[in-house]
């Protein structure tokens, strides 16, 4: 169950701790619609050699980013998201907008928010 369901409020208390675990999880990041280029052209790519290099296909028709061996985003640096200005909107609207019940387990800022 999301213990923050019933109250939602509680959620305007995160920060992230930038721990990058949600970086490394199982599951996709899915590109939705103008994404692709507005990655491309941060990074100053063709969107099709973006997608070549940084993309893969899912569900026959989806983009999602692909991902290391290990499973971490493509884009996880040492130093962090290497697309952290313009990263797609399902990175930006995570933790707040939506979460699974492990991220209770692994985002180091929702757990700070558990009693
Ligand atoms: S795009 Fe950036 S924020 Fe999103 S999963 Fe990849 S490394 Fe993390
Ligand atoms: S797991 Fe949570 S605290 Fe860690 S980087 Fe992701 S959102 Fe931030």
């Amino acid at each position: 169950m999301d213990p923050f369901s019933e109250d939602p409020k509680r959620l305007t208390a995160f920060e992230c701790r930038r721990c990058n675990a949600c970086c490394r999880q199982p599951g996709f990041v899915y590109l939705e619609e103008g994404e692709a280029e507005r990655l491309a052209r941060f990074l100053n790519q063709d969107v099709y050699e973006f997608t070549d290099r940084f993309c893969e296909i899912r569900d026959r028709k989806r983009l999602v980013l692909k991902k290391l061996p290990d499973e971490a985003c493509i884009f996880l640096t040492p130093e962090g998201c290497a697309v952290h200005p313009e990263k797609p909107g399902q990175c930006r609207d995570f933790p707040v907008k939506w979460r699974t019940p492990a991220s209770l387990q692994y985002c180091e800022g929702l757990k700070t928010l558990i009693p």
